[in-house]
């Protein structure tokens, strides 16, 4: 589903682009800014991006953090759910950008 995001078949909310990644409102958001932050190319989660494609894992992170500033978030969380039992429901890597509220920690 998230390729098709990343197609532009299926809309979202895009906060930002770039040749190898989308940004987007998560449809159900968890933080008062939540950002979902993907790679164009397909891997079921970041590690196994990471391992096939560091540079496209890297530009993932620099596209959070960009999302972060142009939030103008001091503060937030990028998440990496990894398998159904950590809360991970697309099996499209992707990280969370949450803030704008306080953060508990550990997480859930
Ligand atoms: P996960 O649970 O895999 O870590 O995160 C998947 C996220 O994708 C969830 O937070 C969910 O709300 C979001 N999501 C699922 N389907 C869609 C969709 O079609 N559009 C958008 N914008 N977000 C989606």
């Amino acid at each position: 589903m998230f390729c098709k995001i990343a197609a532009g078949q299926i809309p979202a909310d895009v906060v930002r682009e770039t040749g190898t990644t989308v940004a987007f409102r998560d449809i159900n958001p968890q933080a008062p800014t939540h950002v979902l932050v993907i790679p164009k190319v397909h891997h079921p989660d970041a590690a196994s991006l990471a391992a096939a494609e560091p540079g496209i894992a890297a530009d993932l992170l620099r596209e959070a953090g960009q999302v972060a500033g142009e939030e103008k978030l001091e503060s937030y969380r990028i998440v990496f759910n990894t398998g159904s039992g950590a809360g991970q429901t697309v099996f499209h890597a992707h990280a969370h950008v949450m803030g704008g509220r306080g953060m508990q920690w550990p997480p859930g």
